[in-house]
């Protein structure tokens, strides 16, 4: 079975849950492509059983469908045609889709294409207002990192809602590259949370409050954390807020065993704008005696990394950061 994870009411974020602003459910998550878990990540502690595609797809459904988020941020989806947007069509979600320009999972034999990130929104709750499909740039050359960022309008209270998901570049030794991604997308982020909507007249800064999903590959200490914790539109990491003193990130978000080591840490993240948006609930993070001894991904659990969720509410008066 997978391992249960209770939801945390953090102390201080007194819930502003109203009949007429219920909260938002996020999801995130680096669901593991399939490409990749089999032919290239040689997880050696993971039996190549506990890989196979056809039970395996039954356990990231399960892990969705127990918390029913209204809004799914993926990573490493190289499934999305014949398996997550048919069967999340089918359950009420609008899904989008963007491949890596070049993705690793094309190097493996028998791939079921390439690997990129996917949004899904509950379409009862919002509609969509705009889309951008977003490849990263470094150092103003392109790279093999992509993101979508979508606006959405909820259906309930009007309320416009910026979400963003992205996979940054993996790996050490490649700390600026993610940095400069970051810079990159924290531009793009800039210029759309500033659009006017139809009935506005000035355009403000930041004016759309803003969730960004993403494997950032870097741990809290790296540049591109401090970039996305100090920039201009406000952001705060909404994991924070497991923690006892609220400033500090959970110990991991991945852990696993490859040749070269067991590898534990946090390099999964949700920002969202601290001063229009706030957070009710967190899922915990499964203890060490929970993932096992063979670490992830495992018969109970299908990802190496951990599937972040938090509920969120508009703040019922935004503290304006213009
Ligand atoms: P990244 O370095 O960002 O990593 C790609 C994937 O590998 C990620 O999903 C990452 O998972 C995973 N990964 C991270 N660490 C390891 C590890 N130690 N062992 C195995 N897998 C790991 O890749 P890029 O997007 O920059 O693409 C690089 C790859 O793309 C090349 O290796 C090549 O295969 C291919 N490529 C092909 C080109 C072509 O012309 N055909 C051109 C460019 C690239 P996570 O994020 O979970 O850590
Ligand atoms: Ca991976």
């Amino acid at each position: 079975a997978r391992p249960h994870r209770h939801l945390v009411y953090p102390s201080g974020t007194a819930s502003r849950r109203h009949k007429h602003n219920p909260a938002i459910r996020i999801m995130q998550w680096n669901i593991l492509a399939q490409a990749l878990g089999e032919g290239k990540d040689g997880f050696i502690r993971c039996p190549m059983d506990a890989l196979n595609w056809q039970e395996r797809k039954y356990l990231i459904m399960e892990e969705i469908l127990t918390y029913r988020p209204d809004i799914l941020c993926l990573q490493e989806v190289d499934h999305y045609y014949d398996t997550f947007q048919p069967v999340l069509a089918s359950l009420g979600y609008h899904g989008s889709f963007l491949a890596k320009p070049w993705s690793p999972c094309l190097d493996v034999e028998r791939n079921n294409g390439p690997d990129g990130c996917a949004l899904f929104y509950r379409r009862s709750r919002f509609s969509l207002q705009a889309t951008a499909y977003l490849r990263l740039s470094a150092m103003m050359l392109p790279t093999n990192q992509v993101a979508i960022v979508q606006t959405l309008i909820c259906r309930e209270t009007g309320q416009r809602l910026c979400v963003a998901v992205t996979h940054l570049k993996a790996r050490s030794g490649w700390e600026r590259m993610r940095s400069a991604q970051g810079a990159d997308l924290l531009r793009s982020l800039r210029g759309i949370t500033s659009q006017r909507s139809s009935g506005q007249t000035e355009a403000a800064p930041g004016a759309v409050p803003l969730v960004v999903c993403g494997d950032f590959n870097a741990e809290p200490s790296e540049d591109v954390y401090r970039r996305f914790s100090s920039s201009a539109l406000g952001l705060n990491s909404a994991y924070k807020l497991l923690s006892a003193d609220g400033q500090t990130e959970p110990a991991y978000t991945t852990w696993k065993i490859r040749p070269s080591g067991e590898s534990c840490s946090t390099l999964d993240y949700i920002w969202y704008t601290q001063g229009a948006l706030s957070v009710d609930c967190l899922l915990d993070i499964p203890t060490e005696e929970q993932i096992g001894p063979d670490r992830l991904p495992s018969y109970h659990y299908p990802s190496d990394h951990l599937s972040l969720l938090c509920d969120i509410s508009f703040r019922d008066e935004p503290h304006r950061l213009m």
